[in-house]
């Protein structure tokens, strides 16, 4: 059965100089629209009382299974507004999907897909005037579905009563002056997820266990904590938060393999999609660490960049390891393959180029 989310009776708008004035200047997950989705399940009834309400502090007892196990998943993706003013997203099924895989995984109930892109088109309609303008340059309304383990139980067991929710949270260009590389550490003290675990799962525990990493990076200069495998600390896997490409002299953008230990990026595999289309050769498997130290001194190796949905492609300056370094920024490096990548991302999720893989939906 189909889940509805009606607009509550009580609806609470932020003034219109209120909501311009963040706007003017929105950054990125430190403010948030007006209303928010919540649905309930409870074992035995399914998915029930779905609504749009003001956003608001939710009730939780202090035993709600979440806060103790970390039964939870959650997705991350944008509304963009297109110059005619109508509202789109970029290929939400696949986050629908890859949220019913980390249900799955936290054993969680799984939400359809209709459900989930309901909810998303219920949030944004009632909260429309917070999608930021077209030509705004790259701002969006970033749309944050999650679902927890509410029950008030603590006893190690998948939860009875569940909760979905919807936040949504207005950013801005997360590039304003031009691609600005981040330098990685590799982390080889912590993993970020081994086999079996819930790496390909988007669940909070993986970003709790990646922040000591994370640090670590932070304490030698870099911005981010590259991940290898957990098991033979040999080959790479991914930041914390994003997928990583090597660009190769020959044309070549290899990336590591989905192992299960990786979380499955929509932004990667989009990339993978129209690579061949900007004349890429798009490749997929294990890459040794070593192999990315060699290839970056040598200059086999001519750009790397990470991507996800927040940043879609960032290009990457220094790699560092406890005992070394290498740089990929020569004064020839102009990121072309990165930039040439990304603005074809930008151009469809935009709406400014054509959509030939029928990626986007109107909500
Ligand atoms: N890896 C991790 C660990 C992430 O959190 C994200 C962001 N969701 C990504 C990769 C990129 O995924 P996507 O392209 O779907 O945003």
């Amino acid at each position: 059965m189909t889940l509805s989310f009606p607009l509550t009776q009580n609806p609470a708008p932020a003034t219109d100089e209120a909501r311009e004035a963040i706007l003017a200047n929105p950054g990125f997950g430190k403010t948030f629209t007006d209303h928010m989705v919540t649905a309930t399940w409870t074992a035995g009834e399914g998915w029930h009382d779905g609504g749009v309400v003001p956003f608001g502090p939710l009730q939780l007892s202090p035993a709600a299974a979440v806060l103790h196990y970390a039964q939870e998943v959650f997705e991350g993706l944008k509304a963009y507004r297109h110059a005619d003013g109508s509202v789109w997203c970029f290929r939400p099924e696949a986050n629908a999907a890859r949220m019913q895989r980390s249900c799955r995984r936290l054993a969680l109930p799984e939400l359809s897909t209709e459900d989930f892109i309901g909810s998303l088109k219920a949030l944004v309609s009632a909260d429309e005037a917070w999608v930021p303008a077209a030509g705004t340059g790259e701002t969006s309304l970033y749309l944050r579905p999650f679902m927890f383990a509410s029950e008030a139980f603590l006893g190690v067991r998948p939860a009875n009563e569940v909760t979905y929710s919807v936040i949504a949270s207005p950013a801005g260009a997360y590039f304003s002056g031009g691609l600005k590389p981040v330098n990685l550490w590799i982390s080889t003290d912590y993993a970020r997820a081994g086999d079996g675990g819930t790496g390909a799962a988007k669940c909070g525990g993986n970003y709790a266990s990646s922040l000591a990493g994370q640090l670590e990076g932070n304490e030698h200069g870099c911005d981010q904590a590259v991940f290898l495998d957990s098991s033979t600390h040999t080959y790479i896997e991914e930041l914390g938060g994003m997928n990583l490409f090597l660009v190769y002299q020959d044309g070549r953008i290899v990336t590591p393999e989905i192992t299960g230990t990786i979380l499955e990026g929509i932004t990667r595999d989009s990339i993978l999609g129209i690579a061949t289309e900007l004349g890429l050769t798009p490749e997929e498997r294990r890459i040794p660490i070593q192999e990315w130290k060699d290839g970056a001194a040598s200059g086999d190796i001519v750009e790397v960049f990470a991507c996800g949905t927040a940043a879609v492609v960032t290009p990457v300056g220094e790699l560092r390891w406890d005992g070394g370094s290498v740089n990929h920024r020569t004064s020839a490096t102009d990121d072309k393959v990165a930039v040439a990548i990304r603005n074809q991302l930008l151009d469809v999720q935009y709406g400014r180029g054509e959509d030939k893989h029928g990626w986007m939906t109107r909500l």
